[in-house]
């Protein structure tokens, strides 16, 4: 028996109590064979009740710290996904379709309904559940070769013993050891276990439908390790095993796992993601589409902002874009999830690969690193952040309907500012100190509210997110000027920025200030220095630069020339 944590369960035949336990079933705990990472970078634990032609009986989700379902209805909706894998093996091709997919299966291929808005959620479950499926099925059910396994050798079984009362499995190594007294010792379960594990607290085989008895197995597991409900983290326990016995498995030839090749795993971590690029390729295009667009108009930003009401018209419907398609759509909205976890990721195991899985924010992040080398995190918050827009747009709904907003105290405003440094600060060293409180500090975001999830959430969120909306109605873009972490992120990272790509002329600040009394944004300092890490590139002051009726130095030479040319 090879020295891995997985779990034979036995099943002592109810019209015979005298007869020998037999192994039925293997139980495991993904995380032990295939620690797949979802969108948090954090490990999707779940447990994994096998039988022995490798059907999956039983499955459930042990633990996740996935950020969209992290409440009790979201956790639900990936229990739910999980579920479907019963009856299945991991010989089964899987394909994941829409949360509405009528879920057609047969024995080769089976579609199984996805989860709205949990994509990458969903496929690291899938990898997670087929990986160590097949792990455990080589290890264990090849020809039955390494399946040594017997129930334990004792049968004096009391009648009224416990197991045969309690619907739930008997599990435990105490009733191991007095039913196997000469048994021997064939694998050792040594590493600590982490707290999740005591989260199970029923049994995976006490459902009637599963064919089982649950009342007559018997699982040779540790309790720590999660079968039952325990709340032991034993460090060392003993998985009870006769090895001497002959194997006595019942492993039918046609359905007998040879070796991981011949598995159609399509849970290859490439795959997930090649798989999901594929199939979002239209949403790519389109996407790639407007960021070129944006590019040639800020690389012609001169051109682009000549005239100041087609470029204000252009920037809208860009703004609309950018609420409408990138985030409600396509599903693209950055957020400082996205940088704790790839900080997570990079300090526990150098590796951002499961960010591949959503190519929207591998795009958006790469062309908003780009951008922010080039041009400061403008770019991104001003263009291409949904919910940045939506609070645009409400602000220009508000100014159409007669509300202008309100420009506070340059005083007051530098220091507003330097709430969102402190929230950043904040939330990073909790994601050390105290992991929960940052989980919770994630929340200040109501981007999943308001763009991932459409306003479908427990009241406290959606309140939150209207709060952070209708701010903007009284102060141009309040919540990203003062409370968003993530533009925070960005502010620190533009001062990499090597281009001051805002034209100035001498006169900018003195005597001038037309730019500064019209930048919404407060970006441009009463000396007429531009302040980038609070820019939103919405191009108004390159407008003016080189408006004549607007830019003072303009405005005087438009007067001074006529009579310099009366001179003449
Ligand atoms: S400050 Fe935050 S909400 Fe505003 S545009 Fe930037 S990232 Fe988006
Ligand atoms: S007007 Fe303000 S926010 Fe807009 S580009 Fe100029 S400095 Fe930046």
């Amino acid at each position: 028996m090879p020295d891995i944590p997985v779990y034979p369960l036995f099943v002592r035949d109810a019209t015979n109590l005298d007869a020998k336990p037999e192994l039925k079933a293997y139980v495991f705990e993904t995380i032990d064979f295939a620690p797949v990472r979802g969108y948090s970078a954090k490990p999707i634990n779940l447990l994994i009740l096998i039988d022995l032609s490798g059907n999956f009986l039983r499955i459930r989700l042990l633990d996740h710290k996935e950020p969209l379902f992290l409440d009790s209805a979201g956790t639900q909706k990936l229990e739910r996904f999980a579920s479907q894998y019963k009856g299945l093996t991991p010989r089964h091709t899987i394909e994941i379709g829409p949360f509405n997919d009528p879920g057609l299966r047969d024995e080769n291929v089976a579609h199984v309904k996805g989860v709205q808005q949990g994509t990458i959620s969903v496929k690291a479950i899938n990898r997670a559940i087929l990986t160590a499926a097949a792990a455990v099925a080589t290890a264990k059910l090849k020809n039955g070769a390494d399946d040594n396994v017997t129930a334990p050798v004792s049968t004096a079984i009391p009648k009224e013993s416990k197991e045969t009362k309690d619907p739930k499995l008997t599990t435990a190594t105490e009733e191991t050891k007095t039913l196997s007294p000469s048994s021997k010792p064939v694998a050792e379960i040594t590493e600590p276990r982490q707290d999740h594990h005591k989260e199970v607290t029923a049994s995976p085989v006490a459902e009637k439908t599963n064919p089982i008895n649950a009342t007559n197995a018997v699982a040779m597991t540790d309790p720590s390790k999660g079968v039952n409900d325990s709340n032991s983290t034993s460090q060392t326990s003993v998985v009870d095993v006769q090895a001497s016995q002959p194997t006595s498995l019942n492993i039918d030839s046609q359905t007998t796992i040879h070796s991981n090749h011949e598995l159609n795993i399509q849970a290859s971590e490439r795959d997930d993601w090649i798989t999901s690029w594929q199939s979002r390729r239209t949403h790519i295009v389109i996407v790639l589409c407007g960021l070129l667009a944006l590019s040639v108009a800020l690389i012609a930003q001169l051109r682009f902002s000549a005239n100041p009401v087609r470029m204000r018209r252009l920037r809208t419907l860009y703004l609309v874009f950018t609420v409408g398609f990138i985030g409600w759509i396509a599903q693209g909205q950055l957020t400082i999830v996205n940088i704790t976890a790839a900080i997570e990721a990079l300090s526990s195991h150098g590796d951002l690969s499961f960010m591949m899985n959503d190519p929207m924010t591998v795009i958006l992040w790469l062309f908003a690193g780009v951008s922010l080398l080039v041009w400061g995190r403008g770019t991104f918050c001003g263009w291409l952040c949904p919910f940045g827009a939506l609070q645009e747009l409400i602000s220009l709904v508000a100014n159409a309907l007669g509300h202008k907003q309100r420009r506070l105290r340059t005083a007051l405003d530098t220091q507003l500012k330097w709430i969102k440094y402190v929230i950043l600060l904040v939330l990073m060293t909790s994601l050390y100190a105290a992991p929960s409180f940052a989980e919770l500090l994630v929340e200040v975001e109501p981007f999943k509210t308001a763009i991932s999830l459409y306003f479908v959430r427990d009241w406290p969120y959606v309140l939150w997110a209207m709060v952070c909306l209708l701010l903007s109605v009284f102060v141009y873009r309040g919540y990203c000027r003062y409370i968003c972490p993530l533009g925070a992120a960005l502010a620190t990272l533009g001062i990499l920025r090597f281009w001051s790509w805002i034209p100035r002329r001498d006169e900018c600040g003195t005597p001038c200030q037309s730019c500064r009394h019209r930048c919404e944004y407060q970006a441009i300092s009463p000396t007429g220095k531009i302040n980038y890490q609070e820019c939103f590139q919405c191009l108004d002051c390159v407008s003016i630069y080189q408006d004549k009726e607007r830019c003072y130095p303009l405005i005087q030479m438009k007067k001074v020339i006529p009579e310099v040319s009366r001179l003449r």
